[in-house]
Order: structure tokens, then sequence, then C-alpha cells
């Protein structure tokens, strides 16, 4: 038994023609235009399945076969980034439904009702990552709801207004939830290995825990010209010795775990003056808890060491964290066991990017199934996928998600 991969494309592509962004790609941030018409599209396919159709207050959509017990789930989302691609998330949320659908027209007898699920803002385009899951699992808080900026300028209040949710009916989410057994999720590696590694199914190990800071260093604007080096409070100079000086740090000590600055504005931005602030994110992750308290503390007093001996303040803020998440070892040995009786090549990896299923392990057993992408490329509209490759991530999903439920 397995999927139909021509059908899965069929639904990809239909699910990519919403939301096109004149720009090339597709934009579908929660509760957007876009993202309604896609969450009416998905319930149409949900139902036209023979699942049973389901919403929560934060707007995770989800499609049942019932059973008694606890329920297996498998998804991710739907949303995207600004400009992103047409397979992050969707191809998790779409695999699901034809795992789902499959196992309906086979009328396989359940043990355990099976569940899919499409959690709302993963992407973080709102007030941080993975709005929709954490709003399941309960752990968001009215404050963050309430006082985060997103990126859009509005408060998630005010981008609310006109769909039938509001910040309290997110935070209760969580208490129409279903007992969860174990959540599945499908999606695209949005990394190298897999393709460099020439396989074409990925099971992932753990998932990195994430620690996003917003940090400053302050010194002061004077002229280009005229001011002597050593009289100089140069802030950008500081964060060049400091971004040069952390990664150094991460590659001797930890290895494999990861520090970026990504986005930094440097003030004034003059030809002619010395910089006398830049904001700077701070961006570090790793799979151990321990290696990423280290790195917190170590990162966080190297840049206040940077700046005093540069004449400096340094000023930080947390915005997000994330505890790594290890897959336990009963669900990589039965997708491993899978792969043999499929005879798919496979190899076991550590996630690097955040998903929703790390989330989702706070309430339940988690696992993943990483397909691999071209080039390593996501979050843009060049993405691409082998439809093969997916295909047999599919039927991996489809087996697994037998096993566990019957
Ligand atoms: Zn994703």
């Amino acid at each position: 038994m397995n999927i139909s991969i021509d059908r899965l494309k069929k639904d990809i592509e239909e699910l990519g023609q919403i939301g096109r962004d004149p720009n090339g790609g597709i934009s579908r941030p929660s509760f957007s235009k876009a993202d309604l018409d896609a969450r009416e599209w998905l319930k149409e396919r949900i139902q036209s399945a023979g699942l049973i159709y389901g919403q929560d207050g934060a707007g995770n959509i989800f499609g049942r076969i019932d059973a008694p017990g606890k329920a297996v789930m498998a998804g991710s989302h739907i949303d995207t980034v600004i400009n992103g691609g047409m397979f992050d998330g969707s191809a998790g949320v779409l695999a699901a439904l034809e795992c789902l659908r499959r196992i309906k027209e086979e009328d396989i007898k359940l043990k355990k009702p099976l569940e899919l699920a499409s959690f709302t803002d993963e992407e973080g385009n709102l007030v941080g990552d993975f709005l929709g899951s954490r709003a399941f699992v309960g752990s968001l808080d009215r404050k963050t709801l309430e006082e985060g900026s997103t990126q859009f300028g509005p408060p998630l209040a005010e981008i609310l207004e006109g769909t039938e949710f509001s910040i309290d009916s997110i935070l209760d989410a969580h208490t129409q939830r279903p007992e969860v057994d174990t959540f599945l999720e499908l999606h695209l590696e949005q990394g190298p290995v897999l393709e460099t590694e020439e396989k074409p199914i990925g099971i992932v190990d753990c998932i990195a825990g994430k620690n996003y800071w917003l940090c400053c260093f302050l010194g002061s604007a004077s002229h280009a010209g005229t001011t002597p080096f050593e009289l100089r409070k140069d802030a950008f100079l500081g964060l060049s010795d400091f971004a040069l000086k952390s990664t150094q740090y991460v590659a001797i000590h930890h290895y494999g775990s990861m520090v970026t600055v990504g986005k930094v504005a440097v003030h004034p931005g003059a030809f002619s003056i010395v910089p006398g602030r830049v904001d700077f994110s701070l961006d570090f992750r790793s799979t151990s808890k321990e290696t990423l308290e280290e790195m917190e503390r170590h990162l966080l007093s190297l840049a206040r060491d940077t700046a005093s001996t540069r004449g400096l303040e340094f000023q930080s803020k947390i915005v997000d964290k994330t505890d790594p998440v290890r897959i336990p070892a009963h669900i990589i040995n039965l997708m491993k066991e899978e792969c043999g009786t499929l005879e798919y090549p496979s190899m076991t990896l550590p996630s690097g990017a955040g998903h929703d299923a790390q989330i989702l392990a706070s309430i339940a057993d988690v696992g993943m199934i990483f397909i691999p992408c071209e080039d390593g490329i996501s979050h843009s509209p060049q993405e691409k996928i082998k439809w093969d490759d997916l295909e047999k991530g599919t039927n991996l999903l489809l087996h697994t998600l037998i096993r566990l439920a019957t």
C-alpha cells in the first residue's frame, strides 16, 4: 500500500497558487487574505477526503479519523514567510492529508484516532515563532500576545479584527485540544546535507534549541576625518570584533552548534561618520541544553568584554528561547525499520531549524522526516524538491502512522 504522488503533487501545486507574490514566490502569512483563502481550500480538501474537519481558537486546522484513545497526529503548517516557497510547511500538511486519505480509502482498522494538523503562524510573522503550536500545547502568555510587535506594524489584536479569532480564543485553544500520543512532521531539510549525501530520507534524531536576542553596542558618533583611532568609540568595530570572536569560540568549543549575527543596523549610517550605535540580532543554537546555556553565558560575557575594551556600552534583550528536543529512540527505530522494508536509503541527522514538532514535544512523543531540497534552499521562491523524494518521505510517513495507530 502506497500513497499517490500524482494526487499529492496536484494538491501542493493548487495550494501553491494561493498567495502568489508579484515579486515571485508565495507570501501567505497567517490571517492575511491569502492565508484565509488557503484555510478555506484546506477545509474543502479535508472534508472531501471524508475526514472530520475541526478548527481551534488559534486557527489550527484538523482533519480526523476517529477511534478511541489518544491521537496519532501528523502535520506541519501552511503559512509562509514573505516571498517564500511552495513546499516549506505545505509539503508536511498535504503529505499527512494524503496518508489519511489512503488509510481511509483502504478502510484500515485503527486502535487510535489519526489526525492531520495544520498549525497557525509557524513562521513567526506575528508575535514570535510557533504561535499555533504554542497555543495548542498551552505555553503562550497574554503579555506576549498583547505587547509583542508583529513584523507588519499593527499589534496582533488589530490583525485579528475581522477574523473569527481573538487573543482570548488563542489563549483558550489548548483547552479544546485532544489527547495526543505522537506527532509526526514531514518537512524539507532546509539545508544541504541530504542532497550532499545523496539520501532521499532524513530521520531526525534531535531538534536544536534556539536563543534569539536583540542587542546593541553604543559608542559615540564622530567625524570620520578628524577623530583619531585611539579616541573613537566605534560601535561597528565593536560588533565586527564580537562577531568574529563569537564564531571562533563556537567553532572551537562547540562545533556543530551555531551562532549568527543576521540583522545589523548601523547608526547614523553615513560615509563620513564613525558609527555611534549598532543594533544587531544574535541567534545561537545547539542540540544540547547544557551547551546552549554555556553559550549564552559565554557570548554575553564576550560582548560585555568587547564593549568595555572599546569604550562601548552593551545592551541586550532576549526575544525568544526554545529548548532542544531529543526524538525518542522507539520512533527513530520504527522509521529506520520502515525505511528498510520500503528499501529507501536514509540517514539520521539533527534539525538545526525549529519546527512545530519541537513545541509538541512538551505534550507528546514526536518524530520528523526530512526530504532534501535543491541546493539546501528554503524560505525563497527558488525552493525546489524532487517529487520522487516527497513520494518516498510520504510513504514512510504513511507506514509509520499505520504502525503507531493500529
Ligand atoms: Zn516550515
